[in-house]
């Protein structure tokens, strides 16, 4: 395998019609997925087809926005519709599955000021500081997502996302950490590598600028490649529904911004990725 999507979520209702062909592609393609629970079925899902299939891992968590009853549209999502039934974080269903040797971190667990309200932040944090318990008790790195509000919009906290999920790392965090979908300054990725984690990057890098300077001043050892499919297609699949093995795309793309030979980066971002997540 020359290639590690280390953000999918190929246990999304987006792939039921036709799973198993994007998973013969990814492995025709030569890349390694990690799908990323979002609430325990995804979870279970995640964990299942790690089991059934080669070069396939999972995490499991509860994603913040699960945390609680709302309606999600097409527009706010870009991807299908959904509505979250706020589901409870419960450690003893998420520490069965962790014993699958699949299962290689905890996650996505963080905090959502964008798609989630103030009166939200308590239940969300509650759902963050457990994720984080059972993740130093397990001794598996977490996948960690942010967002900050819409432009205009105050935060829960009246502090960015990256701030407040900084904090609550440096004081429960026991394991390494990912900050996945990376989208915070130059000055916020330092932090976080001075605390130990890594961030990663998606699809968004082959069509907007917005993050050359944190990709160009982050070390390669300290970042990883994701798509987070079904969501954000890169440069030249955007339009449709992402897949995995479009991380190569992404991962093109930080080569060229670095001026390095892809198959350097290629190389040295798995290698990343095998060492934080125990491959
Ligand atoms: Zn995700």
């Amino acid at each position: 395998m020359q290639y590690i999507d280390t953000h999918a979520h190929l246990n999304l209702s987006a792939f039921t019609k036709d799973r198993d062909e994007v998973i013969k592609r990814c492995q025709t393609e030569a890349v390694e997925v990690i799908n990323i629970g979002t609430k325990e079925s995804t979870s279970q899902l995640a964990v299942d087809l790690a089991e059934a299939n080669k070069g396939m891992y999972a995490m499991v968590g509860l994603h913040p926005i699960q945390t609680t009853p709302e309606y999600h549209s097409e527009a706010e999502i870009g991807g299908a519709a959904f509505t979250s039934q706020g589901e409870a974080f419960n450690p003893e269903f998420y520490r069965e599955l962790a014993k699958s040797d699949t299962v290689v971190g905890i996650g996505e667990c963080g905090f959502d000021y964008f798609h989630n309200g103030t009166e939200t932040y308590e239940v969300q944090e509650a759902a963050f500081v457990a994720q984080i318990k059972l993740a130093n008790e397990l001794g598996l790195p977490l996948m960690i997502h942010t967002r900050n509000p819409k432009p205009g919009d105050q935060s829960p906290t009246g502090r960015s996302v990256y701030t407040d999920v900084y904090d609550m790392l440096k004081q429960h965090a026991q394991v390494p950490f990912n900050v996945h979908f990376y989208a915070g300054t130059w000055g916020e990725a330092k932090k976080f590598f001075d605390l130990g984690g890594t961030i990663s990057f998606t699809g968004v890098i082959t069509f907007t600028k917005d993050y050359e300077e944190v990709v160009r001043n982050a070390p390669l050892d300290k970042m990883h490649a994701e798509t987070d499919c079904p969501y954000v297609a890169p440069v030249p699949h955007r339009g449709g529904r992402c897949e995995p093995w479009m991380v190569q795309a992404v991962v093109e793309k930080i080569a060229t911004i670095k001026h390095l030979e892809v198959e350097l980066v290629a190389q040295q971002l798995r290698a990343n990725a095998h060492t934080l997540y125990g491959i």
